[in-house]
């Protein structure tokens, strides 16, 4: 695939002085209409602000929180008359009760193109069938792929997530080459197409994956490139902002461009909310630059990240973003021990005899956390061979002890044995706080 072919030449190479002269411009705009909120008219009117004379001034805008948002819910962060609204979105409340976001016909049509620009920008083609197993309604994920892959000129198909049987039935009936999926749905739909005996590079004609909407190590994008014989983009985004479409991988692979025309990026200390230089890691603060119905300001986005410091071969000149580490509230501690389920993930998918799941499990004991990891093995490793797996399970540990010094118990199970979630993956069982119920 050509790698000089663009969706939006000009915008997407746009110098970085020119860029940054559009950012201002745009975010002056942004700061206008969104001082027709009580909550900014307010909070902008403390600190006197109407406008900015430049972006080294942004620090000084204040900050919106989740929790902003539901304070305020449903209507307090409305920029537009109510009959400007052509759509609402909710995010899908991982992390408690769900919010808001509201879309002009606007909002709409830029969120397509950006998300068109995004596909395009990954080697996705108006040749190229599409079957978007996402899950369509209030979560973003499915729409939001699926406007920009109709955009693009796909063959779309809005198939959803689950009924694994069908989704290969679809992919062999209509040759899908693109799939969006979430990762740990697509190494699931890798073990039944091994279980039906279905070989994806013979039987099938899939050429790319999307995905995202979960945190995921670069590990697992590996695992789902090679069981399904395709290349894997990494994709980003979060309902308050839009939706995915935020950031996406070009073909480079190498961390995920952001729209710069489109939000003002930051990543801030998230204990000090210091501002951090390109290439640190810590929380990420967006600001809509476009957004008509509600525009945020400085928005904490609690995800874990920094920016990548070197320019991409790609010759785009909107900065990356590393892969999520994962939310600021995803942080486990464990007897004063702080360690983030990537890590442990990353630690086990580098073990080839490791399968494609794993649970977390922390429970309390003797007044001490105890880390149990239950853990997926490849079906040809057998669980009944007890010097294997005896031998495996002390390797798991050891190797996850370096990592992050902390000795789990480990436990193996049969592949495809653990229960997955029918959204986004729930690994995590944190069971310490049961006890006091
Ligand atoms: P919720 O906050 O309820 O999960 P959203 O559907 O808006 O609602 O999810 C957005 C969040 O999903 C992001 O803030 C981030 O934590 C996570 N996310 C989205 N894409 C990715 C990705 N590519 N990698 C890691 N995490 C992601
Ligand atoms: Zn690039």
């Amino acid at each position: 695939m050509a790698h000089d072919s663009y969706w939006e030449k000009e915008i997407e190479l746009l110098p970085r002085t020119e860029l940054n002269k559009l950012q201002l411009e745009r975010l002056n705009t942004t700061i206008e209409r969104a001082a027709h909120t009580p909550f900014y008219k307010t909070r902008l009117g403390k600190r006197n602000i109407t406008s900015l004379k430049s972006l080294r001034q942004v620090h000084e805008l204040p900050f919106t929180t989740k929790q902003d948002l539901r304070d305020h819910f449903p209507f307090g962060f409305l920029c537009v008359n109510p009959k400007q609204i052509l759509r609402l979105h909710s995010s899908s409340g991982t992390t408690g009760n769900p919010t808001v976001v509201f879309h002009t016909r606007q909002d709409i049509d830029t969120w397509s193109n950006i998300m068109a620009r995004c596909l395009y920008m990954s080697g996705a083609r108006a040749t190229d069938v599409f079957q978007n197993m996402m899950g369509y309604g209030l979560f973003t994920g499915g729409l939001g792929l699926h406007y920009g892959a109709e955009k693009l000129g796909m063959l779309t198909i809005p198939i959803g997530p689950g009924n694994s049987k069908r989704q290969i039935w679809f992919m062999r009936q209509f040759k899908t080459t693109a799939i969006h999926v979430l990762p740990s749905y697509a190494l699931r739909l890798a073990g039944l197409l091994s279980e039906m005996g279905i070989s994806p590079q013979k039987d099938l004609t899939l050429r790319m994956a999307f995905i995202g909407a979960e945190p995921h190590s670069r590990e697992i994008r590996l695992k789902i490139e090679e069981l399904l014989q395709l290349k894997a983009y990494n994709s980003y985004g979060l309902s308050e902002m839009c939706g995915p479409g935020v950031a996406f991988e070009c073909q480079a692979q190498s961390g995920m461009h952001i729209w710069e025309d489109q939000f003002f990026v930051e990543i801030i200390d998230p204990d000090s909310g210091e501002v951090m230089p390109d290439g640190e890691q810590g929380e990420l603060v967006l600001t809509t630059l476009t957004r008509e119905a509600m525009p945020l300001l400085r928005y904490r986005t609690r995800d874990l990240t920094c920016i990548e410091t070197t320019p991409c071969s790609c010759g785009r000149t909107h900065r990356r973003l590393a892969r999520i580490k994962g939310r600021t509230d995803d942080m486990l501690i464990i007897n004063g021990v702080n360690i983030f389920p990537i890590q442990i993930e990353q630690v086990l998918m580098r073990i080839p005899e490791v399968g494609t799941n794993y649970e977390i499990h922390i429970d309390k004991e003797n007044y001490m956390d105890k880390l149990h990891i239950w853990v997926e093995i490849e079906r040809q490793v057998s669980t009944g061979a007890p010097h294997q797996a005896e031998f495996l399970q002390k390797k798991i540990q050891a190797e996850l002890a370096g990592e992050i010094t902390v000795n789990p118990e480990v436990t193996l199970v049969g592949a495809y044995n653990l229960q997955a979630a029918d959204g986004k993956a729930v690994r995590v069982f944190d069971h310490r706080n049961e006890e006091n119920k």
